[in-house]
């Protein structure tokens, strides 16, 4: 599974690292970045991808 932000769209509101807080953290430009290896359930990351409101996660199996 990779999984990745595209720091583009992201407006760093922070949503997917309150949801999947194990998997995404804000960077020091306020963007949000994963954490690898991620350690949150494959739905948990999924939800939150879809959580976001600017459809900047992307997972691929
Ligand atoms: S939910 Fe989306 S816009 Fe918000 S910080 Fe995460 S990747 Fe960025």
């Amino acid at each position: 599974m990779k999984i990745t932000v595209d720091k583009d769209k992201c407006i760093g509101c922070g949503a997917c690292t309150a949801l999947a807080a194990k998997t995404f953290r804000l960077g020091d430009d306020g963007k949000a970045e994963v954490i690898e290896p991620a350690k949150d359930s494959l739905e948990e990351i999924n939800n939150t991808a879809e959580s976001c409101p600017v459809e900047a996660i992307k997972i691929k199996s």
